[in-house]
């Protein structure tokens, strides 16, 4: 079962991978974008973990709820907004359990996702976030490892993909050759899921 530390273990290992790889993010979103992803997710994931420090919600819901509402708080530019949808969404969909089971998580990050869909009316193949979150919900109810090669595999399949929405697509064919900086952070989210239900983590035993 996942309670509310295993969540918390979560977005801290999120901050460390967001912090370690700003610079490549940053250098992803200046080819298609503006450079600034990098420094947004750093930004914004300090920020839900000193949150999290300070008030503990004492559910997962409530954790991750708190943590989203804080994204979109923080965080300008597009990825704020849907990187904080997502997680208060799938925080919601959690509702109050104080443990839930992976297949739970699944189906809530499932239900964040579509709801990152409905807010940027983007689906799969516009090169977003959405190239490396989508496979990696399909999955995870089967294994966090699994879950974070999908993700991995997604965000590598966007480079040869042409952006539709979001600032890249501004670009148009020039887009095409570049990896999407929101689908290479979307893997590193789910890369530190798996990491925070580790092998003795219980997540996938
Ligand atoms: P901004 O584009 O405002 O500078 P960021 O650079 O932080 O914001 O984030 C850019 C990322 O946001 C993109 O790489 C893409 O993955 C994601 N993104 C942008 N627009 C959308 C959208 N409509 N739907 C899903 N994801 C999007
Ligand atoms: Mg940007």
């Amino acid at each position: 079962m996942l309670d509310t530390e295993f969540f918390l273990r979560w977005m801290a290992a999120t901050a460390v991978a967001m912090d370690r790889e700003a610079d490549r993010l940053t250098e992803l979103d200046a080819a298609i974008g503006d450079a600034d992803h990098g420094s947004n997710m750093r930004r914004g994931f300090a920020t839900v973990n000193d949150v999290l420090d300070k008030e503990a919600p004492d559910t997962p819901g409530a954790l991750l709820t708190l943590a989203g509402r804080h994204l979109i708080s923080t965080v300008g530019g597009a990825s704020g907004p849907l990187y904080g949808t997502l997680l208060r969404r799938t925080g919601k969909s959690l509702g109050d359990a104080r443990e839930v089971t992976r297949e739970q998580l699944a189906e809530a990050l499932g239900a964040g996702v579509a709801a990152v869909a409905q807010l940027g009316g983007a689906g799969t193949g516009d090169k977003t976030m959405l190239d490396a979150l989508s496979p990696a919900v399909e999955v995870l109810g089967a294994s966090f490892a699994e879950a974070r090669d999908a993700a991995l595999a997604g965000a590598l399949e966007t480079v040869p993909l042409r952006a539709r929405k979001g600032r890249a697509s501004y670009l148009g064919e020039r887009s095409i050759g570049h990896q999407d900086p929101g689908a290479a952070s979307a893997a590193l989210l789910l890369e530190a899921l798996a990491e925070s239900a580790g092998p003795r983590g219980g997540g996938d035993a």
